[in-house]
Protein backbone atom coordinates (compact mmCIF):
# COMPACT_ATOMS: atom_id res chain seq x y z
CA UNK A 1 0.00 0.00 0.00
CA UNK A 2 1.30 3.56 -0.87
CA UNK A 3 1.75 6.32 0.90
CA UNK A 4 -0.55 8.39 -1.21
CA UNK A 5 -3.32 5.89 -0.48
CA UNK A 6 -2.63 5.86 3.10
CA UNK A 7 -2.96 9.34 2.84
CA UNK A 8 -6.24 9.38 1.39
CA UNK A 9 -7.38 6.98 3.84
CA UNK A 10 -6.74 9.24 6.49
CA UNK A 11 -8.12 11.98 4.85
CA UNK A 12 -11.37 10.05 4.26
CA UNK A 13 -11.75 9.17 7.68
CA UNK A 14 -11.14 12.43 8.70
CA UNK A 15 -14.11 13.17 6.90
CA UNK A 16 -12.76 14.45 3.24
CA UNK A 17 -13.89 12.71 0.51
CA UNK A 18 -10.91 10.82 -1.36
CA UNK A 19 -12.28 11.76 -4.46
CA UNK A 20 -12.14 15.40 -3.52
CA UNK A 21 -8.46 15.42 -2.34
CA UNK A 22 -7.36 15.13 -6.27
CA UNK A 23 -9.57 18.48 -7.17
CA UNK A 24 -9.55 20.53 -4.02
CA UNK A 25 -7.05 20.94 -1.46
CA UNK A 26 -7.75 19.37 1.58
CA UNK A 27 -7.35 21.52 3.96
CA UNK A 28 -9.56 24.08 2.21
CA UNK A 29 -12.38 21.50 3.07
CA UNK A 30 -11.90 22.14 6.88
CA UNK A 31 -12.25 25.90 6.55
CA UNK A 32 -16.03 24.62 5.83
CA UNK A 33 -16.12 24.00 9.64
CA UNK A 34 -18.46 26.60 11.19
CA UNK A 35 -18.11 29.77 13.80
CA UNK A 36 -19.70 27.31 16.63
CA UNK A 37 -16.63 24.71 16.44
CA UNK A 38 -14.32 26.97 16.36
CA UNK A 39 -15.35 28.81 19.58
CA UNK A 40 -15.48 25.73 21.17
CA UNK A 41 -11.75 24.58 20.03
CA UNK A 42 -10.65 23.76 23.30
CA UNK A 43 -13.69 22.06 24.03
CA UNK A 44 -12.73 18.18 23.23
CA UNK A 45 -16.25 16.75 24.68
CA UNK A 46 -19.77 17.56 25.48
CA UNK A 47 -21.12 15.09 27.98
CA UNK A 48 -24.72 14.57 27.14
CA UNK A 49 -26.93 12.01 29.64
CA UNK A 50 -28.47 9.38 28.12
CA UNK A 51 -29.95 7.51 31.21
CA UNK A 52 -29.84 7.14 34.58
CA UNK A 53 -25.91 6.50 35.06
CA UNK A 54 -25.37 6.78 31.05
CA UNK A 55 -23.55 9.98 29.02
CA UNK A 56 -22.77 10.10 25.45
CA UNK A 57 -19.43 11.87 25.43
CA UNK A 58 -20.25 13.77 22.04
CA UNK A 59 -16.96 14.90 20.03
CA UNK A 60 -16.20 18.48 19.19
CA UNK A 61 -15.87 18.95 15.61
CA UNK A 62 -11.85 18.66 15.22
CA UNK A 63 -9.19 19.22 11.86
CA UNK A 64 -7.94 15.48 13.39
CA UNK A 65 -11.09 13.67 14.22
CA UNK A 66 -12.03 11.88 17.42
CA UNK A 67 -14.91 9.55 17.84
CA UNK A 68 -18.09 9.69 20.45
CA UNK A 69 -17.41 7.92 23.80
CA UNK A 70 -20.37 6.25 25.94
CA UNK A 71 -19.75 6.45 29.65
CA UNK A 72 -21.74 3.97 31.59
CA UNK A 73 -21.55 4.22 35.56
CA UNK A 74 -21.69 1.15 37.36
CA UNK A 75 -21.88 0.97 41.61
CA UNK A 76 -17.88 -0.43 41.23
CA UNK A 77 -16.34 1.67 38.40
CA UNK A 78 -16.96 2.57 35.09
CA UNK A 79 -16.94 1.66 31.77
CA UNK A 80 -15.97 3.41 28.60
CA UNK A 81 -17.02 2.46 24.74
CA UNK A 82 -14.02 3.61 23.19
CA UNK A 83 -10.94 6.30 23.46
CA UNK A 84 -10.88 8.44 21.10
CA UNK A 85 -7.92 9.15 18.22
CA UNK A 86 -5.04 9.75 20.54
CA UNK A 87 -4.35 9.78 24.36
CA UNK A 88 -4.67 13.52 24.87
CA UNK A 89 -8.10 13.17 23.82
CA UNK A 90 -8.85 10.15 26.10
CA UNK A 91 -6.90 12.63 29.05
CA UNK A 92 -9.38 14.95 28.54
CA UNK A 93 -12.64 13.13 28.56
CA UNK A 94 -11.31 11.07 31.33
CA UNK A 95 -11.07 14.33 33.71
CA UNK A 96 -14.52 15.21 32.72
CA UNK A 97 -15.72 11.41 34.29
CA UNK A 98 -13.78 12.22 37.45
CA UNK A 99 -15.89 15.63 37.78
CA UNK A 100 -18.79 13.33 38.23
CA UNK A 101 -17.59 9.93 39.97
CA UNK A 102 -13.82 9.52 40.91
CA UNK A 103 -14.68 5.82 40.46
CA UNK A 104 -12.17 3.96 38.97
CA UNK A 105 -12.83 3.05 34.99
CA UNK A 106 -12.32 -0.57 34.89
CA UNK A 107 -13.59 -1.81 31.40
CA UNK A 108 -12.88 -0.13 27.92
CA UNK A 109 -14.59 -1.39 25.25
CA UNK A 110 -13.39 -0.68 21.50
CA UNK A 111 -15.94 -0.85 18.86
CA UNK A 112 -13.71 -1.69 16.16
CA UNK A 113 -9.90 -1.17 14.98
CA UNK A 114 -9.97 2.11 13.18
CA UNK A 115 -7.50 4.76 14.55
CA UNK A 116 -9.78 7.19 15.94
CA UNK A 117 -11.53 4.85 18.48
CA UNK A 118 -8.70 2.97 19.99
CA UNK A 119 -5.50 5.09 19.93
CA UNK A 120 -6.34 6.49 23.69
CA UNK A 121 -6.91 3.17 25.37
CA UNK A 122 -3.55 4.11 27.09
CA UNK A 123 -4.81 6.48 29.27
CA UNK A 124 -7.17 4.84 31.18
CA UNK A 125 -4.59 1.73 31.35
CA UNK A 126 -1.84 3.89 32.95
CA UNK A 127 -4.73 5.35 35.22
CA UNK A 128 -6.10 1.55 35.85
CA UNK A 129 -3.02 -0.72 35.10
CA UNK A 130 -6.06 -3.55 35.90
CA UNK A 131 -8.44 -2.01 33.44
CA UNK A 132 -9.83 -4.42 31.11
CA UNK A 133 -9.93 -3.31 27.45
CA UNK A 134 -12.65 -5.68 25.40
CA UNK A 135 -13.43 -6.14 21.94
CA UNK A 136 -14.31 -8.15 19.38
CA UNK A 137 -11.93 -11.10 18.64
CA UNK A 138 -11.92 -9.61 15.13
CA UNK A 139 -11.62 -6.87 16.66
CA UNK A 140 -8.30 -7.65 18.20
CA UNK A 141 -6.57 -9.68 15.29
CA UNK A 142 -7.47 -6.17 12.98
CA UNK A 143 -5.29 -4.14 15.03
CA UNK A 144 -2.28 -6.23 14.65
CA UNK A 145 -2.60 -6.89 10.97
CA UNK A 146 -0.57 -5.32 8.64
CA UNK A 147 -3.44 -5.07 5.97
CA UNK A 148 -6.37 -4.61 8.19
CA UNK A 149 -7.53 -1.24 6.95
CA UNK A 150 -6.99 2.42 8.61
CA UNK A 151 -6.50 1.29 11.99
CA UNK A 152 -4.29 -1.24 14.46
CA UNK A 153 -0.84 -1.04 15.09
CA UNK A 154 0.55 -1.08 11.55
CA UNK A 155 -1.60 1.87 10.62
CA UNK A 156 0.29 4.04 13.30
CA UNK A 157 3.83 3.22 11.33
CA UNK A 158 1.57 4.76 7.89
CA UNK A 159 0.36 7.67 9.70
CA UNK A 160 3.71 8.79 11.03
CA UNK A 161 5.06 8.53 7.45
CA UNK A 162 2.73 10.25 6.16
CA UNK A 163 1.78 13.34 8.27
CA UNK A 164 5.24 15.32 7.97
CA UNK A 165 4.26 15.46 4.32
CA UNK A 166 0.60 16.58 5.60
CA UNK A 167 2.15 19.16 7.78
CA UNK A 168 4.30 20.74 5.16
CA UNK A 169 1.69 20.92 2.43
CA UNK A 170 -0.34 22.97 5.66
CA UNK A 171 2.68 25.39 6.12
CA UNK A 172 2.60 25.80 2.20
CA UNK A 173 -1.04 26.43 2.27
CA UNK A 174 -0.14 29.13 5.02
CA UNK A 175 2.33 30.78 3.03
CA UNK A 176 0.08 31.35 0.16
CA UNK A 177 -3.56 32.10 2.29
CA UNK A 178 -4.12 35.74 2.18
CA UNK A 179 -7.58 35.80 3.97
CA UNK A 180 -7.09 36.19 7.58
CA UNK A 181 -10.01 33.87 8.58
CA UNK A 182 -8.50 31.11 6.34
CA UNK A 183 -4.92 31.31 7.30
CA UNK A 184 -6.19 31.46 11.12
CA UNK A 185 -7.96 28.02 10.57
CA UNK A 186 -5.05 26.53 8.55
CA UNK A 187 -2.50 27.74 11.45
CA UNK A 188 -4.68 25.63 13.67
CA UNK A 189 -4.98 23.15 11.69
CA UNK A 190 -1.11 22.76 11.42
CA UNK A 191 -0.65 22.93 15.05
CA UNK A 192 -3.21 19.99 15.53
CA UNK A 193 -1.06 18.04 13.31
CA UNK A 194 1.57 18.93 14.51
CA UNK A 195 0.57 18.08 18.47
CA UNK A 196 -1.05 14.69 16.92
CA UNK A 197 2.34 13.79 15.32
CA UNK A 198 4.52 14.21 18.61
CA UNK A 199 1.36 11.80 20.31
CA UNK A 200 1.89 9.00 17.47
CA UNK A 201 5.73 9.40 18.17
CA UNK A 202 5.37 8.33 22.02
CA UNK A 203 2.41 6.28 21.66
CA UNK A 204 2.04 3.10 23.90
CA UNK A 205 -0.43 0.71 21.93
CA UNK A 206 -2.82 -0.71 24.40
CA UNK A 207 -4.83 -3.98 22.77
CA UNK A 208 -7.32 -5.87 24.17
CA UNK A 209 -6.88 -7.64 27.08
CA UNK A 210 -10.42 -9.68 26.51
CA UNK A 211 -11.74 -10.28 23.47
CA UNK A 212 -15.39 -12.31 22.74
CA UNK A 213 -16.44 -13.79 19.75
CA UNK A 214 -20.77 -14.22 20.22
CA UNK A 215 -22.45 -12.21 21.76
CA UNK A 216 -21.90 -11.84 26.01
CA UNK A 217 -23.94 -10.30 28.47
CA UNK A 218 -21.35 -8.38 31.47
CA UNK A 219 -23.26 -7.75 34.87
CA UNK A 220 -21.35 -4.80 36.21
CA UNK A 221 -21.95 -3.07 39.48
CA UNK A 222 -25.56 -3.65 39.45
CA UNK A 223 -25.62 -2.79 35.69
CA UNK A 224 -25.97 -5.13 32.20
CA UNK A 225 -24.33 -4.57 29.52
CA UNK A 226 -24.34 -6.85 26.94
CA UNK A 227 -21.88 -7.32 23.94
CA UNK A 228 -23.72 -7.90 20.47
CA UNK A 229 -22.02 -9.59 17.66
CA UNK A 230 -24.43 -9.23 14.79
CA UNK A 231 -22.44 -9.80 11.50
CA UNK A 232 -19.90 -7.84 9.45
CA UNK A 233 -20.68 -4.01 8.92
CA UNK A 234 -18.42 -1.01 9.25
CA UNK A 235 -15.52 -3.81 9.67
CA UNK A 236 -15.96 -7.64 10.64
CA UNK A 237 -15.57 -6.83 13.90
CA UNK A 238 -18.18 -4.58 14.81
CA UNK A 239 -19.27 -4.77 18.49
CA UNK A 240 -22.80 -3.51 19.50
CA UNK A 241 -22.92 -2.47 23.27
CA UNK A 242 -26.71 -2.61 24.81
CA UNK A 243 -28.22 -1.51 27.96
CA UNK A 244 -31.37 -3.27 28.11
CA UNK A 245 -32.76 -1.74 31.15
CA UNK A 246 -31.92 2.07 29.76
CA UNK A 247 -32.67 1.26 26.01
CA UNK A 248 -29.25 2.76 24.93
CA UNK A 249 -26.93 1.05 22.14
CA UNK A 250 -23.43 2.11 21.44
CA UNK A 251 -22.98 1.24 18.14
CA UNK A 252 -19.31 2.78 16.65
CA UNK A 253 -19.11 3.62 13.04
CA UNK A 254 -21.62 0.68 12.28
CA UNK A 255 -24.16 3.84 12.81
CA UNK A 256 -23.11 6.73 12.67
CA UNK A 257 -25.08 10.46 12.06
CA UNK A 258 -23.54 11.34 9.00
CA UNK A 259 -22.35 9.49 5.99
CA UNK A 260 -20.69 6.26 6.77
CA UNK A 261 -17.16 5.27 5.65
CA UNK A 262 -17.18 1.93 3.62
CA UNK A 263 -13.52 1.41 2.71
CA UNK A 264 -12.91 -1.30 5.22
CA UNK A 265 -17.16 -2.24 5.28
CA UNK A 266 -19.39 -4.56 4.15
CA UNK A 267 -21.95 -2.98 1.97
CA UNK A 268 -24.25 -5.76 1.31
CA UNK A 269 -23.70 -7.37 4.77
CA UNK A 270 -24.35 -4.08 6.74
CA UNK A 271 -27.96 -3.68 5.93
CA UNK A 272 -28.67 -7.17 7.33
CA UNK A 273 -26.32 -6.37 10.76
CA UNK A 274 -28.35 -3.27 11.29
CA UNK A 275 -31.85 -5.23 11.27
CA UNK A 276 -30.31 -7.56 13.79
CA UNK A 277 -29.32 -4.52 15.59
CA UNK A 278 -32.86 -3.16 15.78
CA UNK A 279 -34.97 -6.18 16.89
CA UNK A 280 -33.18 -5.00 20.09
CA UNK A 281 -35.48 -2.72 22.60
CA UNK A 282 -33.68 0.74 22.54
CA UNK A 283 -34.86 3.91 22.14
CA UNK A 284 -31.37 6.02 22.08
CA UNK A 285 -28.26 5.39 19.57
CA UNK A 286 -24.97 6.70 20.98
CA UNK A 287 -23.10 7.09 17.48
CA UNK A 288 -19.58 7.14 16.66
CA UNK A 289 -19.85 10.66 15.34
CA UNK A 290 -22.41 12.76 16.00
CA UNK A 291 -25.25 13.64 18.10
CA UNK A 292 -27.98 10.76 20.29
CA UNK A 293 -30.61 10.05 17.72
CA UNK A 294 -33.37 7.91 18.18
CA UNK A 295 -33.82 4.50 17.10
CA UNK A 296 -35.73 5.36 13.91
CA UNK A 297 -32.30 6.90 13.10
CA UNK A 298 -31.23 3.06 12.22
CA UNK A 299 -33.69 2.66 9.26
CA UNK A 300 -32.59 5.76 7.61
CA UNK A 301 -29.12 5.11 7.42
CA UNK A 302 -29.72 1.50 6.86
CA UNK A 303 -31.60 2.61 4.08
CA UNK A 304 -28.82 4.75 2.14
CA UNK A 305 -26.95 1.49 2.49
CA UNK A 306 -28.83 -0.48 0.64
CA UNK A 307 -30.20 2.46 -1.52
CA UNK A 308 -26.71 3.15 -2.33
CA UNK A 309 -26.03 -0.77 -3.22
CA UNK A 310 -29.06 -1.10 -5.33
CA UNK A 311 -28.45 2.09 -7.36
CA UNK A 312 -24.70 1.20 -7.86
CA UNK A 313 -25.78 -2.43 -9.04
CA UNK A 314 -28.31 -0.70 -11.36
CA UNK A 315 -25.93 1.74 -13.01
CA UNK A 316 -23.26 -0.85 -14.03
CA UNK A 317 -25.66 -3.31 -15.41
CA UNK A 318 -26.95 -0.35 -17.62
CA UNK A 319 -22.98 0.00 -18.53
CA UNK A 320 -22.02 3.34 -16.64
CA UNK A 321 -18.57 4.14 -15.97
CA UNK A 322 -17.02 4.34 -12.20
CA UNK A 323 -17.32 8.20 -12.69
CA UNK A 324 -20.86 8.28 -14.85
CA UNK A 325 -22.26 6.33 -11.35
CA UNK A 326 -20.61 8.59 -8.76
CA UNK A 327 -22.41 11.57 -10.21
CA UNK A 328 -25.58 9.87 -11.27
CA UNK A 329 -25.73 7.42 -7.73
CA UNK A 330 -25.10 11.19 -5.96
CA UNK A 331 -27.95 12.75 -7.71
CA UNK A 332 -30.08 9.83 -7.92
CA UNK A 333 -30.06 9.59 -3.88
CA UNK A 334 -29.85 12.94 -3.27
CA UNK A 335 -33.89 13.87 -2.03
CA UNK A 336 -34.28 11.15 0.39
CA UNK A 337 -30.44 11.57 2.05
CA UNK A 338 -28.56 14.56 1.23
CA UNK A 339 -30.04 16.51 3.67
CA UNK A 340 -30.33 14.20 6.56
CA UNK A 341 -26.54 13.03 6.27
CA UNK A 342 -25.28 16.53 5.81
CA UNK A 343 -25.60 18.45 9.05
CA UNK A 344 -21.83 18.82 10.46
CA UNK A 345 -18.97 19.83 8.54
CA UNK A 346 -17.28 16.21 8.02
CA UNK A 347 -18.70 13.41 6.55
CA UNK A 348 -21.00 15.33 3.94
CA UNK A 349 -23.26 13.79 1.53
CA UNK A 350 -21.73 15.41 -1.47
CA UNK A 351 -17.72 14.71 0.01
CA UNK A 352 -18.70 11.26 0.61
CA UNK A 353 -21.09 9.66 -2.12
CA UNK A 354 -18.27 9.14 -5.06
CA UNK A 355 -15.99 7.51 -2.49
CA UNK A 356 -18.50 5.53 -1.39
CA UNK A 357 -19.97 4.69 -5.05
CA UNK A 358 -16.44 3.85 -5.85
CA UNK A 359 -16.20 1.15 -2.46
CA UNK A 360 -19.15 -0.57 -3.44
CA UNK A 361 -18.20 -0.83 -7.13
CA UNK A 362 -15.10 -2.59 -6.34
CA UNK A 363 -16.56 -4.54 -3.42
CA UNK A 364 -19.98 -5.78 -4.87
CA UNK A 365 -19.97 -5.22 -8.55
CA UNK A 366 -16.31 -6.18 -9.32
CA UNK A 367 -15.95 -8.42 -5.95
CA UNK A 368 -12.40 -7.16 -4.93
ZN1 LIG B 1 -14.81 6.69 13.60
ZN1 LIG C 1 -14.62 3.48 11.86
Amino acid sequence: MSTEWTRRQVLAQMGIAAAAIHTLDPHELCCVVPAHAQTADKELFELKKVGDGVYAAIAATRYKVNCNAAVIQTNDGVVIVDSHSKPSAAQALYKEIQGITKQPVKKVINTHFHWDHWQGNQVYAAANPGVEVLASERTRENLTRPDAGVGGVPYIEKQLASLPGEIAKLKDDISKATAPDVKARLESNLQQAEAYLQELKSLKPTLPTRTVSSTTTLQEGGREIQLHVLGRGHTNGDLFIYLPKEKVVATGDALIDWMPFLNDGYPEEWPQTLTALEKLDFTSIIPGHGEVRPKSHLAFFRGYLTDLVAAVKKAAADGATLPEMQKSVSDQLAPKYEQGMSKYPVGQYRDRVPVNVEMVYKKVVKKA
